[in-house]
């Protein structure tokens, strides 16, 4: 089991402990954490005022892995700026006003590869531009299953970021140095769109706070899977394209070496 999921169920076993107590004061009444462990505080003092609403397609795996870190984007945004739906599939005929959405001009979906533009070069929001930015929240292979296998997913216009921060969620194994937790992805393409530099920060502020809380009760930095790759840490067989890219890699790196020397 890793950490966090098993620290999430500490934490939810917490929860139902409490609940026959009736003690209301020890759940935060807003994020419904235990109050000894509630992000509440980190939020921005007022709700984010933005132009683009945000729509999170999550994986139902997901909510129960991860820590849940969509409520923290709610909870920081204005009402109706951020929502969230939760299942694998999505047909047009029981989601009628996700396939109207999907449709829409302005609508981008976040889905980094071939033919995704760079959100930073997309006009930002002014009187006359502004955004609905659909995130898939799930593992890589989830999202992308979540992709193929729904029609409407199609329709919008792709988009990535090229992220210039690294990832506070260090509780959590990322599969690279580069990679961002759905919410980090959201905050920061928020920050691109909205020009708004600090916003990234502000968003991910009850993120890194919890990875805090838990890094100081004992969970443990988690690298990303290249860098214990790379530093043979990681204990999982590898699969020959890894071990191959790992060979190209080190290669690159003698001749890097040999260059400057
Ligand atoms: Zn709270």
């Amino acid at each position: 089991m890793e950490e966090d999921n098993f620290i999430e169920s500490l934490f939810e076993l917490a929860d139902n402990l409490e609940k026959p107590k009736i003690n209301k004061r020890d759940v935060c009444s807003r994020c419904r954490r235990p109050v000894t462990v509630c992000w509440c505080p980190f939020l921005p003092s007022e709700p984010i005022q933005i132009s683009t609403t945000v729509f999170i397609l999550q994986h139902p795996f997901e909510e129960s892995r991860n820590l849940k870190t969509a409520p923290m984007l709610n909870q920081s945004l204005s009402p109706g700026k951020c929502h969230v739906y939760r299942s694998k599939k999505f047909p047009e005929h029981r989601y009628p006003g996700l396939l109207e959405l999907m449709r829409q001009p302005n609508t981008l979906l976040l889905f980094p590869g071939p033919g995704a533009e760079d959100i930073s070069e997309l006009p930002p929001v002014g009187d006359e531009v502004s955004y609905n930015l659909v995130l898939l929240d799930g593992t890589w292979g989830q999202a992308k299953h979540m992709f193929l296998s729904n029609p409407m997913l199609q329709f919008p216009r792709k988009v990535q970021i090229n992220p210039t921060v690294k990832s506070k969620y260090v509780i959590r194994t990322q599969p690279d140095d580069g990679s961002l937790s759905t919410l980090e992805t959201a905050a920061f393409a928020l920050s691109v769109l909205e020009q708004i530099p600090d916003l990234f920060d502000v968003l991910t502020k009850p993120l890194e706070a919890l990875c805090q809380f838990q890094l100081n009760h004992g969970a443990c930095t988690h690298h990303s899977k290249t860098y214990k790759i790379e530093n043979g840490l990681w204990k999982k067989k590898l699969s020959k394209k890894a071990l191959k890219r790992l060979e190209e890699k080190k290669n690159q790196q003698i001749l890097d070496g040999n260059q400057q020397s």
